[in-house]
């Protein structure tokens, strides 16, 4: 149902655009369909995460799997996240922006309120890792990217990398 769906990387303008909540209609097979599409792609480029509008659907779902073990799996429709605690700083990456990394700055605890597929509520707390994955992909769900957290020194080290992708994306879209 959406095995089209691969993911797209900066500068395409759906990673920039605010995404929607899933509506309370929208729950079922179809969204499933989506987070299982999410999963397929997020393994396909060894990511730990990855959020619908990096596969071009500016809706508000993400999936995680911080350890790469298949029960490890988590997905989260229409994510708040809240009661922040403490602050990191952390090498992070980007699916959709390959080849750069950048520090960035994070809460070390987070706890997270979100549906499940069928659009049950849960909560949940988390610290470290998982804590920083769910505010990565929350960023994207925001239209922030990894570009806007980056200061003036991290900008110039990235900016053959993006001129590169920058191209490419040109590139794709005139051959599109
Ligand atoms: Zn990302």
């Amino acid at each position: 149902m959406h095995d089209d769906l691969k993911l797209i990387y900066y500068p395409d303008p759906r990673l920039k655009k605010m995404s929607q909540p899933v509506p309370a209609d929208q729950f079922g097979p179809n969204l499933k369909a989506l987070v299982e599409r999410l999963f397929v792609v997020m393994r396909e480029h060894k990511g730990v995460g990855l959020a619908a509008p990096q596969v071009g659907l500016n809706l508000r779902v993400f999936v995680i799997n911080p350890t790469g073990e298949p029960d490890a799996d988590r997905a989260y429709v229409n994510p708040v996240l809240s009661d922040p605690d403490g602050e990191d700083d952390a090498e992070e990456g980007c699916l959709s922006l390959p080849d750069i990394h950048v520090d960035v700055v994070r809460d070390i605890r987070m706890t997270i309120t979100a549906q499940d597929v069928d659009g049950n509520t849960f909560i949940e707390r988390a610290d470290g890792f998982i804590a920083r994955i769910w505010q990565h992909e929350y960023d994207h769900l925001n239209g922030t990217l990894l570009t806007n957290r980056m200061g003036p020194v991290a900008k110039i080290a990235a900016r053959r990398k993006l001129k590169e992708l920058e191209d490419k994306y040109q590139l794709v879209k005139k051959t599109r």
